[in-house]
């Protein structure tokens, strides 16, 4: 198997770790070992690992039918309530429709289309370019690589593609001015990308996407007045803003979204991961009625919107997303993070003071640890020690997986995680910041 983001050609030569089963918060590797699965698959077993009611959803579908296409006039009954539960679960702003996909990467590409599709429809074809943050993610096909904002993703790659522009990371404590306030870091953030704007033209900027708060990346939860700040200036040039949920949706933050957290009102939003509790692959675009009327309205002199995939609206998908977003709403969810959170946060933050972190930051359930020496963003560890990842063996050894990035560990569990669970996770990781020191 070629493994995806796996260094090695032959990446099944490097003895990955097999999981094999999975039981609420944790996992279990084909020998029998339990892992507290701090990162919850990959951000998206938002429900844990043997969710009942997912998995009866799953099946009584299969056994109705397991498959039928949503494409021209045609559809089945999971993708409808899908669409209408999605657009009532999300209420920061009201969303007038929704648009299935396999993944987040294929709605972030979707949005791209969409938002053409709207400047030509209202006869503006020179308004095109993508505005998105260095060091975001918002995933790894062709377009949703070029709006990430990670190098790694675009060398070799010949990416980014021409029509996007990257503006500035919101990490406060590595870029902020010395005597800078956050709300003064946010300032200046605001008026750099008012500058990029300008420079650019208005006239050719299309659309500003941002993640509530930055997932891959290192987990960057945005500075105070930010989103604020960024939405006055999209605003002002007729810049549409899409938010991309795929991490922060259905309770991650403590809230429903993570726009609802940070009192965004965007136009597009994208979500997938936790919308099934990653039971089955699948993903979102919802679009605000203004959009939608455009699309809907000149339709007739542009034709129809020619995309889609075969497998949007799957209806084994959309069963488990529809009962995924009924639990959600039925457990409060939200609530439980937000009860849970100072817990997780107060725990973990704790081990600040240790000599080789840099900076812990989060909200809700998702964290990131930097290492660095002095405390200091300008201070990187050598490559070579491979800190981060005798961090990260360190948690697997003693039961627990997290995600490595360098010297960035990062950590977003199930978010039906209990307190003595929460307790665990910060004992794993206690004792394996102290093997590491
Ligand atoms: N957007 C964000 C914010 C993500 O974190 C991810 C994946 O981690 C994606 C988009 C891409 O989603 P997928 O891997 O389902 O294509």
């Amino acid at each position: 198997m070629l493994a995806p983001f796996t260094a090695g050609w032959q990446s099944t030569d490097l003895h990955p770790l097999v999981i094999e089963k999975s039981e609420g918060s944790y996992v279990y590797d084909i020998n029998g070992k339990k892992y507290l699965d701090s990162l919850a698959g990959l951000w998206c077993t938002a429900l844990g690992g043997n969710e009942p009611r997912l998995v009866a959803a799953a099946t009584t579908q299969l056994n109705k039918l397991p498959f039928y296409h949503s494409f021209w006039n045609r559809t089945t009954k999971p993708s409808l309530d899908l669409a209408k539960e999605l657009l009532e679960t999300f209420t920061t702003t009201k969303m007038a429709k929704a648009f299935f996909t396999n993944s987040g990467s294929e709605a972030n590409d979707t949005q791209v289309k969409l938002v053409w599709y709207y400047n030509n429809a209202l006869g503006r074809p020179d308004k095109k370019k993508f505005i998105a943050r260095e060091k975001s993610y918002h995933g790894s096909t062709l377009i949703s690589a070029s709006l990430s904002g990670l190098p790694a993703l675009h060398q070799k790659f010949d990416l980014p593609a021409p029509f996007v522009l990257h503006t500035d990371c919101p990490h406060y404590w590595r870029y902020h001015l010395p005597g800078e306030t956050e709300e003064e870091f946010s300032t200046r953030l605001a008026n750099n990308l008012e500058s990029l704007i300008l420079k650019e033209g208005p006239e050719t900027i299309a659309a500003f996407i941002a993640e509530p708060v930055m997932g891959a990346g290192g987990v960057i939860p945005p500075p105070a007045t930010y989103f604020e700040k960024v939405q006055a200036v999209v605003k002002k040039y007729d810049i549409l803003f899409i938010a991309d949920e795929v991490i922060c949706a259905f309770g991650r933050l403590g809230t429903m979204f993570g726009c609802d957290k940070y009192n965004i009102k965007p136009d597009l939003v994208s979500v997938a991961k936790a919308l099934s509790s990653a039971y089955m692959p699948i993903g979102a675009v919802m679009v605000s009625p203004e959009v939608s009327d455009v699309i809907h309205s000149q339709s007739n002199k542009l034709g129809s919107f020619s995309h889609g995939f075969t497998y949007s609206g799957h209806p084994v998908s959309c069963a488990v997303a529809v009962e995924a977003l009924k639990i959600y709403r039925e457990r409060n969810i939200p609530e439980h993070v937000k009860q849970i959170a100072p817990k997780f946060q107060g725990g973990l933050k704790a081990f600040s003071a240790s000599p080789i972190i840099g900076e812990i930051r989060g909200t809700g359930l998702i964290l990131g640890t930097e290492f660095s020496d002095n405390k200091s963003p300008n201070d990187p560890f050598p490559p070579e020690w491979g800190v981060g990842a005798y961090f990260g063996a360190q948690c697997e050894k003693h039961g627990m997986l997290v995600r490595i990035a360098g010297d960035n560990i990062m950590m977003s569990p199930p978010l039906i995680i209990t307190a003595e669970e929460v307790d665990e996770l910060i004992s794993i990781y206690g004792k394996a910041l102290k093997a590491t020191e």
